[in-house]
């Protein structure tokens, strides 16, 4: 198991944990409380964990380019409006970060 992303909330960790599904690269969701030391962060942190500990640098490599909107491994997704609070959401998402809300039929 190796840790590829802490996430600032559940639903956050739960869109990059689908997105490297969606690379066949297994990955699960573990909330980082046990771990200790972490005073300062956010309750509700999670982190995104892999199982197969040899893809890591692959996961890593696609998760950067995920996080940094990566437009061309999505071509013409465009952003939308969360119904839910009204967030601005990049077409790459198909779900909200704010509220977890699924993006709206096109
Ligand atoms: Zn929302």
């Amino acid at each position: 198991m190796k840790k590829v992303h802490n996430a600032r909330h559940g639903a956050e960790a739960h869109l990059i944990r689908g997105f490297l599904e969606s690379h066949g690269i297994e990955a699960v969701v573990r909330g980082d409380l046990l771990a200790g030391g972490w005073g300062e962060l956010p309750v509700d942190l999670c982190a995104v964990w892999i199982s197969d500990d040899s893809r890591f640098e692959e996961a890593d490599r696609l998760l950067r380019d995920f996080l940094k909107g990566a437009p061309a491994q999505f071509p013409g997704a465009a952003g939308w409006s969360c119904p839910g609070c009204g967030e601005a959401i990049e077409g790459q998402f198909t779900a909200c970060w704010q509220c977890g809300r699924q993006r709206p039929p096109a």
